[in-house]
């Protein structure tokens, strides 16, 4: 029986970037997923993969003001000024509200350009979006190829070290 370190389920965007980098710290990784090997990618597989990129090295400006407003539900307006404070003093019912604190948000445009030049490394190309026509939208990147693209960089990346892709028991799924 092979042994692994770590098991992702799920084999789109997030779960292959999770075994990748698992990968490039030593770990033996094993992948389930539920759909069969060539219809792998789950959601990720099906969109353009637009991004808020103005260049892989810089996020759009909108970037953080947007995730800031649409990254959870409900907040209450009493309890905003609650997520100045360091993480460690908020209040409880603070903590468990359903939103990703600004620190989130700012690591997250922090790693965006890191991310995208990680993914560059195993042969995802992203390109500008050009619209033409007016519109307020900041601008746009995706990788050539869509989110397919990606499912298939780290995909075959991830097969390159282990051949660890299993689909998951029907009973399991
Ligand atoms: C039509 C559409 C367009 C989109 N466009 C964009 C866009 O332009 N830009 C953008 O940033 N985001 C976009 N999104 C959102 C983006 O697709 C998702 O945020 C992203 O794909 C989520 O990646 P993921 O790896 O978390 O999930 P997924 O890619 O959905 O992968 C989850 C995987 O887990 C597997 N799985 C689930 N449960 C089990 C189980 N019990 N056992 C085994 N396997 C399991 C699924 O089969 C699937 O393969 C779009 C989404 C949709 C639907």
């Amino acid at each position: 029986m092979p042994e692994f370190d770590v098991i992702v389920v799920g084999c789109g965007a997030a779960g292959l970037s999770a075994a990748v980098a698992a990968q490039q710290n030593g770990a033996r990784v094993i992948v389930l997923e539920r759909a069969p090997q060539d219809e792998r990618g789950g959601n990720t597989r099906y969109t353009g993969s637009w991004l808020r990129m103005k260049s892989v090295d810089e996020v759009s400006d909108d970037f953080t003001d947007h995730f800031a407003v649409n990254s959870g539900g409900y907040r209450d307006p009493s309890l905003v000024h609650e997520t100045s404070k360091d993480r460690d003093n908020w209040l409880q019912n603070l903590r468990a509200m359903s939103f990703a604190g600004p620190e989130v948000v700012a690591t997250f445009a922090d790693e965006a350009p890191k991310t995208l030049r990680w993914l560059q490394g195993f042969g995802a190309r992203f390109e500008k979006l050009e619209v033409p026509f007016l519109t307020s939208v900041q601008p746009r990147m995706a990788p050539h190829g869509g989110g397919l693209a990606l499912v298939e960089a780290l995909a075959t990346q991830f097969e390159k070290t282990a051949a660890s892709f299993t689909t998951t028991p029907q009973h399991l799924a």
